[in-house]
């Protein structure tokens, strides 16, 4: 098979939601669909005890989480699907946003029962920022949630993008009889732990169609029919309009519908931008970038192990790379590919593959590894914005070199941000999630020998400064407090969003950026 193929084959998406709205369970129903595992329930050792799908972290196997994003790959109807994990619950962190430069779709999972929840919003804004398509699954319908209209407005107004339901509840919980299947004009119907049952629309019983909860639904249905978007695969690939699906991850119901829609509208891997730009996924050079770098945490074990997304090329074990930038060479002999229950060892990957490449401590996260005669470098991963802080100092003031050593070390890995506050220049660590300051405070222990002390400043909205402005520090104080981040650029942590709103009323004319809505 040539490299054009094999990319056409590939799907490499994320699964984006907030805590408990079903993420492990629809992807078990999906490893499930690729004959991965046999029995649901194995997707997370937190959940069934019997195995993470990365368990080289001690804090990890502490607490039974999977720390940092992990990868599952199966193959399903002639194509290979790559599913990338973006951990949620106490392992978020920035991880988790990096994961999303590294894959071509999403499918955002929504709670009907809750609607759009605080970490969804958060994710949805870094597609967002990046232009990835989105798909949506609202799921739980076999419980009582909230109205079908109600939930497709919530995801317009808050998320700002235009809704297209590719099919439509007949109801919800006790009164669930299943979904209307737009493109087939059949009723897909609800079984209950039976298999579910496809009903052309004029093949429908009496009961059925007379059925008030069916009428109720239809009469919605042909409003948004008339009334709503009109399906447009351009709008859905470049990220405008949202395909909606509704049905139950634990029945499961709609499940396999929904893949089946979604893989066949999902994109292959594109072209990406570089230095020299865009590299086309079927160019014969091998190239890809580094996202991640999972540091092992026992110190017995110093191996790190760095997350390559394969972006042109076909990428074949032991091959001799370039570090586009040192421009130094090197062999990738020990590479892993991630299946859920295992780490095989990878012979050959395409445009789209994720690659677990051993690291003697040389990658950093954003790194281009290439083939070839061409020089060039992906473009870096954008910064993304944290919201808590603490200030950070070593216990003992005699380690300051140390500190001063581990903690440029770490943040250039890429673990935490730091920022200095306006001229008393303390330490301040920035994470959008808490297990960054124990992965932190752990590393700084274990790999430096200091112990750190933090002190919480709590949750803030960062907003950046023009740079070109020049900074009145009298405007600022611990509601607006005043810090630079690595590259000196100065930002407003504000307290809430009354103090950041008060802030722009009374300062129209100091301009407030948005990391979200920039990059
Ligand atoms: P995650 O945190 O997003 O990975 O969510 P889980 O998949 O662990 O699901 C959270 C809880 O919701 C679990 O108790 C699931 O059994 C339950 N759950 C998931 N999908 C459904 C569904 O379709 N219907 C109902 N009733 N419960 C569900």
């Amino acid at each position: 098979m040539n490299i054009q193929e094999e990319v056409s084959k590939r799907k490499t998406f994320a699964i984006i939601s907030h805590p408990d709205a079903g993420k492990t369970t629809l992807t078990e129903k999906l490893l499930l669909y690729g004959n991965l595992i046999r029995s649901a329930g194995t997707v997370k050792g937190k959940k069934s005890g019997k195995f993470a799908t990365s368990d080289w972290m001690e804090i990890e196997k502490q607490r039974g989480i999977s720390v940092t994003s992990s990868v599952m790959n199966f193959p399903y109807r002639g194509y290979q699907i790559n599913i990338l994990d973006t951990p949620g619950h106490e392992d978020f962190s920035e991880d988790t946003y990096r994961t999303l430069t590294a894959v071509d779709s999403v499918v955002m999972i929504i709670d009907s029962t809750k609607g759009i929840e605080a970490q969804t919003i958060k994710l949805f804004k870094v597609c967002r920022m990046r232009g990835i398509p989105i798909f949506t699954f609202i799921n739980k319908l076999d419980r009582e949630g909230k109205e079908t209209l109600a939930l497709l407005e919530e995801i317009e107004e808050v998320l700002d993008i235009e809704t297209c339901p590719l099919n439509w509840p007949i109801g919800m919980g006790k009164r669930f009889l299943g979904v209307y299947d737009r493109n087939n004009e059949q009723l897909v119907k609800f079984n209950g732990n039976e298999e579910e049952t496809y009903i052309p629309k004029d093949e429908l019983s009496e009961e059925i169609a007379n059925n008030p909860t069916y009428i109720e639904a239809m009469d919605e249905f042909a409003l948004v029919e008339e009334a709503g978007a009109q399906f447009s695969l351009e709008d859905v690939l470049s990220g405008k309009q949202t395909p909606v699906f509704f049905g139950s991850a634990l029945a499961p119901f709609g499940v396999q519908t929904f893949f089946d829609h979604f893989i066949d509208m999902a994109p292959a891997p594109g072209g990406r931008k570089t230095t020299e730009g865009v590299v086309s996924p079927d160019a014969p050079d091998f190239s890809g970038f580094i996202f991640k770098i999972q540091a092992n945490m026992n110190p017995a074990h110093r191996d790190r192990v760095a997350f390559l997304r394969v972006c042109s090329g076909k990428f074949e074990r032991g091959m001799d790379v370039r570090l586009a930038r040192t421009n130094k060479h090197m062999k990738l002999a020990q590479t892993q590919q991630f299946v859920a229950s295992s780490r095989d060892t990878v012979e050959e990957a395409y445009a789209g593959d994720i690659i677990g490449i051993y690291d003697p401590n040389v990658y950093r996260i954003g790194d281009t590894l290439l083939t070839g005669k061409d020089k060039f470098e992906y473009d870096e991963l954008p910064q993304f914005p944290p919201e808590l802080f603490k200030k950070v100092m070593a216990k003992n003031a005699m380690k300051s070199k140390q500190f001063k050593k581990g903690i440029e070390q770490l943040v250039q890995e890429g673990a935490i941000q730091l920022f200095k506050q306006y001229r008393t220049e303390s330490y301040i660590l920035g994470a959008v999630g808490e297990l960054q300051y124990e992965v932190f405070q752990y590393r700084m222990k274990n790999e430096y020998h200091v112990d750190v002390l933090f002190e919480t400043i709590g949750e803030r909205i960062p907003r950046w400064l023009n740079p070109d402005e020049k900074v009145d520090a009298s405007l600022y104080d611990e509601r607006n407090m005043l810090v630079t981040d690595r590259e000196e650029q100065p930002l407003v942590l504000f307290k809430n969003d009354f103090s950041l709103n008060w802030f722009k009323d009374k300062h129209p004319d100091i301009e407030l950026i948005d990391l979200f809505e920039v990059n």
